[in-house]
């Protein structure tokens, strides 16, 4: 059993650290939130007083942070995660951050003589909760080795996407693709229910013939067909505009960093910049079929 150092237990660290410390790890947990922190003890992890304390005490460290900013200043700033390590020391980060500085943080720790790994999820809380995470990573081969048992702890499904920065590819250019076709699957609902024909039907129709696709079947953005989807709460999330609409800035972003041409990357981002801006970040990203209805 390995001694992790989990830094960032908010809502999707703090089920993260609980599937590591029920899997038999011992976990010294630290967040800026001391609230955080005592409710990860209440899970089984050790409170950690500080950075420095939860990585002295480890063998590895897990962080699931908000951007690319936190990253990089608790792994590399002042009295960071690489200033307290021992050597060889693996890093595994489960933040969703820019390619760009993911492959720089990789630069860094593999300067510094550690191994590092970008790990982003896929999933939600619930799925965080749950441990059945799908993480996407990139880095060497014998970084993702011994990450490996680690993230079987947090996930279900967990790939090895190639070099550092791969995995924040993948997720970016999915989550790109569930954007685009999210709005698709609204705009086409909302379509067939002004030409007369109800969800259910069209529903019925399209879930087997070639518009079928996972925001429809999985997640339909029509109240009715799909019982758990959050078109049957009102738009409660789920996953919020807010957090979509990060994904699709980051892809934006990385997106001109490589010469990759996005029209309908960039329109998704529009959709969900939009919907931020009056006031719904917070609703979950099928909401745009309630805003095609004219009721936001
Ligand atoms: P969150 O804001 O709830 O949690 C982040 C935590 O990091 C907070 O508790 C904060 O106090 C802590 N933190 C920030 N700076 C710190 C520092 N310097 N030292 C210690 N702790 C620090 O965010 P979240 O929803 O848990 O998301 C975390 C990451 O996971 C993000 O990158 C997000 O994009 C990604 N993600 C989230 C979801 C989701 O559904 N929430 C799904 C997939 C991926």
């Amino acid at each position: 059993m390995a001694k992790i150092a989990f830094i960032g237990l908010g809502n999707m660290g703090s089920g993260m650290c609980a599937n590591l410390c029920n899997a038999g790890h011992e976990v010294h947990a630290f967040d800026l939130n001391e609230k955080a922190v005592q409710d990860a003890a209440a899970h089984g992890a050790l409170p950690a007083l500080s950075l420095a304390a939860a990585v002295k005490a480890a063998d590895l460290v897990v962080t699931m942070l908000p951007a690319g900013k936190h990253v990089l200043s608790v792994y590399f700033g002042d009295d960071g995660v690489a200033a307290n390590a021992k050597p060889g020391m693996l890093f595994i980060d489960c933040s969703t951050i820019a390619v760009e500085d993911a492959r720089e943080a990789a630069k860094q720790a593999e300067a510094g003589g550690f191994l590092m790994v970008d790990a982003p999820v896929s999933g939600g809380t619930a799925a965080a909760e749950a441990g059945t995470l799908t993480f996407m990573a990139g880095g060497p081969d014998a970084a993702f080795a011994k990450a490996k048992p680690i993230l079987d702890a947090m996930g279900k499904n967990i790939f090895h996407a190639g070099a550092s920065g791969n995995g924040q590819v993948a997720k970016i250019a999915n989550n790109m693709l569930l954007g685009i076709s999210m709005i698709g699957t609204c705009e086409a609902f909302n379509l067939a229910e002004k030409l007369g024909l109800d969800a259910q039907t069209f529903f019925d129709i399209s879930s087997v013939s070639s518009g079928q696709c996972w925001s429809m079947t999985s997640y339909c953005p029509a109240p009715g067909p799909v019982p758990a989807s959050p078109a049957n709460r009102d738009y409660q999330p789920g996953f919020a505009v807010a957090m979509m609409l990060k994904d699709l800035r980051l892809a934006h972003e990385a997106a001109v960093a490589a010469g990759a041409k996005i029209t309908l990357g960039e329109m998704a981002e529009k959709v969900y910049g939009d919907l931020d801006a009056r006031g719904h970040a917070g609703l979950d990203f099928s909401g745009v079929m309630k805003d095609l209805k004219g009721a936001l």
